[in-house]
């Protein structure tokens, strides 16, 4: 018997924190609704998929949150995947720059106990056709990837969702911006950089946007290990390649910005000269980040009401490890499966 049999739980947003946490939850017996407005627009369904342990602590100077705890949750996709039936792509990811770049990562991966090896030029440009990498590579076949949408469309399959907006929360009551009124145990946002909210958990105040630009080409790498740069990377994908990412902080808006989309254009067009040749699509999501840089992942200061959110660029990655904590600790579990400083009441 679980301590959720039967709990009456309703989600706010059906991105990858809030459908992962549904899933785990529905399949511990809690009775879970997600509601959501537009969940084709989120974060989670512009993303690239990475789910990069190595090269995210390695490239991200700002991560905070250690290399040991991000493979702890890249860990869990294996199964979450196979229990969903939607594929990983395990052809690793390199990453290129100069021989300068490439030492100073390979010495960071190997103080973090991250594995990742040097190859040869011949070597890394055969793992992704198309590369063209003169000094050679840094490879870590640990960093998988998945197809947020394909991902999206399985949780969606398997939880049961409402296309409306949590407007409110009282009394044990959710309000929905469509009138309706959802009896619930126990309310938790995961609304990504949405603030509406804020009435219901105060600690969503400390969210900041991270814009970030990423774009799909009509071409380009079809197989082959994610290509990791300095700024940005090329996710090989058949349908066509993921340039990603900019980084504009403090920033919410959804216009794209020629001179971004330029950008990242340019710098996978010199890792891959083929795609300057091909046309691009460009979409923009918004992150949602933290002070710290830590997610929020537990209840709020106002009872009964919790938050899944602040996973920054790593909400894919993290998502299987937020959900399966959250449910332990929905559950009343002794053991804290949470880590501590993702507690949302750390702010005040
Ligand atoms: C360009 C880009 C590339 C990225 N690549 C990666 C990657 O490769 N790997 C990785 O791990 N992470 C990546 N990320 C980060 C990742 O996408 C985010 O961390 C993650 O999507 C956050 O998920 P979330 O569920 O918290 O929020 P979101 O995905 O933003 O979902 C929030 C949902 O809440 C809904 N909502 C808002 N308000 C309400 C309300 N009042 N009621 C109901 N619903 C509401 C919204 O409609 C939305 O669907 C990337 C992000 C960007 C922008």
């Amino acid at each position: 018997m679980s301590g959720l049999d039967g709990m009456r739980v309703v989600i706010a947003g059906a991105g990858a924190l809030g459908s992962c946490l549904a899933f785990a939850l529905a399949r511990a017996g809690a009775a879970v609704t997600v509601v959501d407005p537009a969940p084709d627009a989120s974060a989670s369904a512009v993303a690239a998929g990475m789910i990069a342990p190595v090269f995210e602590s390695v490239l991200d100077p700002e991560t905070a949150i250690g290399f040991d705890l991000l493979r702890r949750a890249a860990g869990l996709w294996e199964g979450l995947a196979a229990e969903l039936g939607v594929p990983l792509d395990r052809s690793g990811s390199l990453a290129v720059g100069g021989p300068d770049d490439l030492d100073r990562w390979t010495e960071l991966a190997a103080t973090i106990g991250a594995p990742a090896r040097r190859l040869g030029r011949t070597e890394a440009e055969r793992l992704t056709p198309g590369l063209t990498a003169p000094s050679g590579a840094l490879f870590a076949d640990i960093d998988v990837r998945i197809d947020p949408r394909a991902m999206l469309a399985a949780l969606a399959g398997a939880i049961a969702a409402r296309r409306s907006k949590v407007v409110g929360w009282s009394a044990g009551v959710a309000h929905l911006s469509d009138g309706e009124r959802l009896a619930a145990d126990r309310l938790v946002i995961a609304t990504g950089a949405a603030l509406d909210l804020a009435g219901a958990a105060p600690e969503l105040g400390v969210l900041q946007p991270i814009k970030g630009h990423i774009l799909r080409a009509s071409g380009g790498p079809s197989a082959g290990a994610v290509v990791r740069m300095v700024r940005g990377y090329v996710c090989p994908s058949r349908a066509g390649a993921v340039i990603g990412a900019s980084m504009e902080f403090g920033r919410a808006d959804r216009d794209v910005e020629p001179d971004v989309v330029r950008r990242l254009a340019d710098q996978a067009g010199a890792a891959f000269p083929g795609l300057e040749l091909v046309s691009v699509e460009a979409q923009v999501g918004v992150r949602a980040a933290t002070p710290d840089g830590l997610p929020l992942a537990g209840p709020s200061r106002t009872p009964d009401v919790w938050i899944a959110g602040g996973a920054r660029r790593n909400g894919w990655l993290l998502a299987p490890l937020i959900a399966e904590a959250l449910a332990s600790a929905l559950r009343g579990d002794r053991e804290p499966a949470l880590p501590a400083a993702f507690d949302p009441r750390r702010y005040g």
